[in-house]
């Protein structure tokens, strides 16, 4: 039973028996694992705060063959978010985060660019806010690192390239169609939220961030990109509707 050392995030966190932590954590080089950190919820625990919300971390765990759930045995905090989750609405947009990425990574698949991406979403909240042009950027790279997203710059069913047009999406794919090839049923997508995709899968958050997208757009892109997540996990992401509701009332961009 070897002890292996490495790079993590933590996703999720469940109380499990007495005073122990179940742990969906993101190993930088083995991917999505859980494990049980024992006597993680006891007061004066070894792990202390190292086990919230996206913490970044170094990790040690004990891997058992014929057991799906690993031991960790100790971490030790690289960066945390605790200070982003002085506020709600960024607790919401974390939450949000690591949510999607628990859910739509496999267990044990090397995820390196998920890894990145979600440590530069997490720093982009604690400078930015919960921004929607920052959790669009995070939507729809996990969608397209998923393989789940299909272009944006063209018609996936007869290749005219999208100038200035709208373009139009099923519910339940993420192909789109021209007017001339769609099907009735259906749903619109805007020329200008079109642009604000193919700006954030093109180039950097950076970049994006010093666009400032219009918010509508912007508004309307992330949920698109929420709704191509949704149809592969096969759910409902808990926290969409409040961070959505958030974004609609108190948060400016
Ligand atoms: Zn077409």
């Amino acid at each position: 039973m070897p002890l292996k050392e490495s790079e993590a995030i933590v996703l999720r966190t469940y109380p499990l028996g007495e005073g122990d932590r179940l742990v969906s954590f993101l190993d930088r080089q083995a991917g999505r694992l859980r494990g049980v950190a024992r006597g993680a919820r006891l007061p004066k625990s070894r792990f202390g705060s190292t086990l919230e919300v996206l913490a970044y971390i170094r990790i040690w765990y004990f891997e058992r063959e014929t057991r799906e759930l690993v031991r960790i045995n100790q971490t030790e905090l690289i960066e945390s978010f605790l200070d982003v989750q002085r506020d709600y609405a960024a607790t919401v947009a974390l939450s949000l985060v690591s949510e999607i990425t628990d859910a739509v990574l496999g267990e044990r698949e090397a995820a390196d660019a998920q890894f990145r991406l979600i440590l530069l979403t997490a720093r982009a909240v604690r400078v930015h806010g919960p921004s929607q042009v920052v959790l669009a950027y995070f939507a729809l790279w996990t969608a397209r690192l998923s393989g789940w997203l299909g272009s944006m710059d063209r018609c996936s069913r007869c290749g005219r390239l999208f100038q200035v047009e709208s373009a139009f999406r099923s519910s339940d794919v993420a192909e789109l169609a021209c007017s001339d090839c769609r099907d009735p049923w259906m749903k619109s997508i805007s020329k200008e939220a079109l642009s604000v995709g193919r700006l954030a899968l093109s180039g950097t958050l950076e970049k994006l961030l010093k666009e400032s997208p219009a918010q509508a757009a912007t508004k309307e892109i992330l949920s698109f990109a929420l709704d191509v997540l949704e149809h592969h996990i096969e759910k409902m992401l808990i926290s969409r509707k409040t961070f959505e509701m958030g974004a609609n009332g108190f948060i400016e961009n």
